[in-house]
């Protein structure tokens, strides 16, 4: 599953290069201009990292990392700000209000690689590793393989997508909608019971013989793997 960066940003040179890079780098990326027309890209997109300009037309970058703090569906975006040089003297501020890094403007290429990727992997690893394992799974992002206990086992996209989706997010009960939006997208519009009926086949396809049941469902609320 590809991570969703927001990048905000009035400067349009710099915005369409970070974009074109990480979607080179197979980030999904979304670009807003104006501090206030991110807020509304957020509430209706939750990315999953946000690299924010300070000065922004509308809505300050600090205002809405502010905001973004105080939100409750929305404190635990990491965010990155971008300070222009002479501006550093108010990091300080823009870290107090809750950005997780911050990167003077002009940078490099790979050093903004670094920096997100250094946020993504101390907030969540499991979104960029190639290899992702729980128990005795092990699916690997780079070449799309799936194994249990050394013993290769073949998916579907749908069942392949869905127990990514469930692997990066280990021990997280996650709903039927939840799904859906993660694995189908939140533009199709398909039956929740369509989760069951995947979740179904990829646990059929995962199990052989005395093997344990790694997806559990949790009653009233939708399915997990891994640590409780
Ligand atoms: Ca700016």
């Amino acid at each position: 599953m590809a991570v969703k960066v927001l990048i905000v940003e009035d400067e349009e040179s710099l915005a369409i290069m970070l974009q074109y890079n990480l979607e080179a780098r197979g980030y999904e990326v979304e670009v807003a201009e104006r501090g206030d027309e991110a807020e509304e890209m957020i509430a209706e997109n939750r990315p999953d990292i946000i690299i924010l300009d300070w000065m922004l037309p509308g809505v300050s970058g600090i205002e809405l990392c502010r905001r973004l703090r105080a939100g409750r569906k929305t404190r635990l975006i990491p965010v990155i700000m971008l300070t222009a040089k002479g501006e550093e003297a108010d990091k300080v501020r823009g870290l107090s209000t809750g950005a997780d890094d911050y990167i003077v403007k002009p940078f490099s290429l790979p050093e903004f690689m670094a920096r997100l990727k250094a946020v993504l992997r101390r907030i969540a690893p499991e979104r960029i590793s190639d290899v992702l394992e729980i128990g005795d799974v092990r699916l690997d992002r780079e070449t799309r393989l799936v194994k249990r206990g050394g013993r290769e086992i073949r998916l579907g996209p749908t069942e392949y997508r869905l127990l990514e989706f469930l692997m990066e997010r280990p021990g997280r009960v996650l709903s039927r909608e939840q799904l859906l939006d993660g694995v189908w997208g939140r533009e199709n519009y398909i039956d929740e019971r369509t989760v069951d009926v995947h979740i179904g086949r990829l646990r059929k396809a995962m199990v052989h013989g005395k093997e344990k049941q790694l997806i559990r469902t949790v009653r009233g609320a939708g399915y997990a793997m891994g640590k409780k």
